[in-house]
């Protein structure tokens, strides 16, 4: 189905690094509106995944769907288009530029009309930096970021910092955000604060799948989580299943 209620579909996904079998065929589907965890072990192919559905990785072999279009072998800014954004377990943010100008260079501009068509016209793109520009305010108020604005994000704490790169995959407007490990390295009162960004996100129609390894973090948050180990899918389940469930025990044992 063209649109039918998965966001995301995976078939099959392998990714081989030379004799490495980081992805061993593995399978998931993610529904519309969805918050999906992602866990497993160290080394078992969270950021693999990541890395093929949001094309920086070309897979191996199987199929990767988005909002029921195949995907496999597409380009990072084809993915862009489609919807899909991302954050990045170390944070890359242009650490000199402000945190406005940061999400300034990540803004939606398909709703305004190509530039080149004003290009003799200076009111016009004043007027569209100003529309640019209180766009950017939005999503600073949104994600608490406004007074920060002005400042380069090398120079603010490490919590701030990570809502600012969840504040510039925003700034796309995607329908589906991918999230590697959104609250590591951040304290107790940022990892609350980090849960009311992720639903208030998935109650404005973005889906969302994180990987994390803050099992309090992905109890509270997800529906449904999805454990990989070794490249595959071992379980999946409401967080209460899958905590459980044999294999997965074994598999963290083993970490
Ligand atoms: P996780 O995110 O679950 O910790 P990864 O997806 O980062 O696991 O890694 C899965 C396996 O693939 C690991 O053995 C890792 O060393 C390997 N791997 C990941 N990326 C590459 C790469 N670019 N080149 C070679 N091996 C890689």
């Amino acid at each position: 189905p063209a649109d039918g209620a998965e966001i995301l579909e995976i078939r099959e996904v392998a990714k081989q690094f030379r004799g490495l079998k980081a992805l061993k065929g593995v399978s998931l589907s993610v529904d519309r509106g969805e918050i999906r965890g992602i866990v497993g072990p160290n080394g078992s192919g969270k950021t693999t995944l990541f890395n093929v559905i949001s094309g920086f990785y070309k897979a191996s072999g199987g199929q990767v769907s988005v909002a029921g279009r195949a995907v496999g072998g597409a380009r990072p800014y084809r993915l862009s288009m489609l919807g899909v954004a991302r954050t990045f377990q170390n944070l890359r943010l242009f650490a000199d530029l402000t945190v406005r100008d940061n999400l300034l260079v990540a803004l939606d501009r398909t709703r305004t009309r190509a530039i080149w068509r004003y290009a003799l016209w200076p009111v016009a793109i004043w007027r569209q930096e100003h529309a640019l520009n209180r766009q950017a305010d939005d999503l600073l108020a949104r994600f608490g970021l406004t007074e920060f604005a002005d400042a380069p994000p090398g120079s603010l704490p490490y919590g701030i910092q990570r809502r600012i790169e969840i504040a510039r995959a925003m700034a796309g407007s995607p329908r589906l955000l991918l999230l590697d490990e959104p609250a590591a390295g951040l304290n107790g009162e940022e990892v609350r604060r980090l849960a009311e960004i992720v639903r208030s996100i998935r109650d404005s129609g973005v889906t969302v799948v994180l990987i994390e390894h803050n099992m309090g973090l992905v109890m509270s948050l997800c529906e449904r989580v999805t454990v990989l180990a070794g490249g595959e899918v071992i379980a999946e389940g409401t967080p209460a299943e899958v905590a459980g469930d044999r294999a997965v025990i074994e598999a963290y044992l083993g970490d």
